[in-house]
């Protein structure tokens, strides 16, 4: 059986998770912020036979009941709070095309779904063995023991909270959930390093990127602190240096890996401050049992300092997606240095390369997957988003690089549906009930067409550069008139 969670960040979510794996099913947690159409499509394909609710999300399962259809085929038991749970509505009716038994892995233990190009969310199934190789090699690694007290930063449906609360139970460590609310309130997240005497902080970049922009970390700050680790992003190197000046003794930590490799599958601890905020962080090497292979085009390992596909192999690799053979076929591959059938690769979309040092240095992505506010968002669900609307007639979707706590700003360049007027806000508000907030766009254009290449393809690197310029007037003059309104 599937347990969906759709609760916030909670003690009671944790112990539902427990509950679910206790009873021997796969959790699947879900974000409680997402619109209950894209909630509904993700209950709707894992099926579960129990959703479990918090007070705050019982109208949010309400609403997915009715969207897709789903009626009433699970289901849902409010979970008042870590040790009272009540049972709101009963199933009654069995699921159409009920999963098999064969298409649920062996050992799964949860789904994570994360942002598909197709405009549907796709499901990472991990098993317990995945996480448990991760977790003995991090509780061994980093040498947690009962004394520590781990951050739980990142929300429950994000991989990497598996390594806070897993690693937190393997070894007999304190979990200190920390609210959402504190994410934009720098001043006050130092303020919770601080009084919870954390021994180990672990998040995305971009809250760290955060607290030193408005520099809430003091020199010598937390003294409690060992360790500093990240995963998920870039960490500006000059935002490196701002901590590791700040934390002297502190560990820093890169951790690296997609959700589909089992939180993390290379790190590197730095051992010194970099001198220079032009240095590259390397992502490191693999951790125990993982494999990193930076391969050409055709497969071949690809010459050090040269750019190549980033792949992983070895025990953190995720049976699959969920009810997908398809779009599993196409990235997990045969390892290409072991006799047929014996092990895979997964191909990351990641361009790495090795460096002399015999480190895997990140280069970017190969599509249009892109992370903002740690968030991992692939603009072809966006762009699938908008061709949905009947008021937009053509739009694109383009993310530029940004200064701020996002990362990346995503903007969207769009043609109304003949005769209309669509402003911008109004354009929010529609993709806004479909999409969760972190996947709206930041900036918009209207165009009266868009602008296409040589081959009649969207010229995104055009369109890139425009949002880049923010202003029309700067355009090359043969874009001129496809602008319609800014
Ligand atoms: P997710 O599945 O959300 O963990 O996203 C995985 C993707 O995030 C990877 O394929 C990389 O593009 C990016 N990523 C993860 N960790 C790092 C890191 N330490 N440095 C740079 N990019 C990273």
């Amino acid at each position: 059986d599937r347990v969906c969670l759709v609760m916030p960040k909670s003690p009671a979510a944790v112990v539902g998770i427990l509950a679910a794996l206790k009873a021997g099913a796969v959790y699947v947690p879900l974000d409680p912020a997402s619109p209950a159409p894209r909630l509904a499509q993700m209950i709707a394909s894992c099926q579960p036979r129990i959703v479990l609710a918090a007070p705050q999300t019982t109208a949010l399962v309400a609403a997915c009941r009715s969207a897709e259809n789903i009626g009433p085929r699970f289901a849902v038991v409010g979970m008042d709070g870590p040790l009272s749970a009540r049972l709101e509505s009963a199933a009654v009716e069995p699921w159409d095309h009920a999963v098999e038994p064969g298409e649920v892995p062996p050992g799964a233990a949860y789904i994570l779904f994360t942002s598909g190009s197709t405009g549907q969310p796709k499901g990472v199934v991990i098993t317990h063995a995945n996480v448990i190789a991760y977790i003995e090699w991090a509780v061994r690694y980093f040498g947690l023991d009962a004394s520590d007290r781990l951050s739980g930063h990142p929300p429950l449906h994000f991989d990497l909270s598996m390594f806070d609360l897993f690693g937190a139970f393997a070894a007999g460590a304190e979990l200190h959930l920390v609210s959402p609310d504190l994410n934009l309130r720098p001043h006050a997240l130092a303020e919770f390093i601080r009084n919870h005497e954390l021994t180990q902080w672990f998040s995305v970049p971009s809250v760290l990127n955060y607290l030193a922009k408005f520099d809430a970390v003091r020199f010598h700050d937390f003294p409690s602190l060992k360790r500093l680790l990240w995963c998920g992003e870039v960490l500006p190197t000059p935002v490196l240096i701002h901590w590791m000046t700040r934390l002297v003794g502190v560990q820093f930590t890169n951790l690296y890996g997609p959700t589909e490799a089992t939180i993390a599958s290379s790190y590197h601890t730095l051992t010194t401050c970099p001198q220079d905020g032009r240095m590259s962080i390397p992502i490191g090497r693999p951790c125990d049992g993982e494999d990193l292979l930076v391969l050409d085009d055709a497969l071949r390992p690809a010459p050090v300092g040269e750019a190549g596909h980033l792949y992983i192999g070895g025990v953190g690799l995720s049976p699959g997606y969920w009810r997908d053979p398809a779009k599993t076929a196409a990235v997990f591959l045969p390892h290409p240095d072991h006799p047929p059938g014996d092990a895979r690769v997964y191909r990351t979309g990641d361009l790495a390369r090795v460096g002399d040092d015999g480190l895997v240095y990140f280069l970017g992505r190969a599509d249009t997957q892109i992370k903002s506010r740690g968030y991992r968002i692939e603009l072809g669900e966006i762009e699938a988003a908008l061709a949905a609307l009947s008021s937009v007639r053509e739009a694109a979707v383009v993310a530029i690089h940004s200064e701020g706590f996002e990362g990346s700003v995503i903007c969207c360049a769009y043609v109304p549906a003949s005769g209309g007027d669509l402003t911008p806000m109004t354009l929010r508000t529609a993709l806004g009930r479909v999409l969760p907030s972190y996947m709206l766009p930041g900036r918009w254009r209207a165009f009266a067409a868009l602008p296409k290449n040589g081959n009649g393809k969207i010229d995104r690197p055009f369109l890139r550069e425009s949002f880049l310029r923010g202003a029309d007037d700067r355009m090359p003059a043969a874009w001129a008139s496809h602008v319609e309104a800014a």
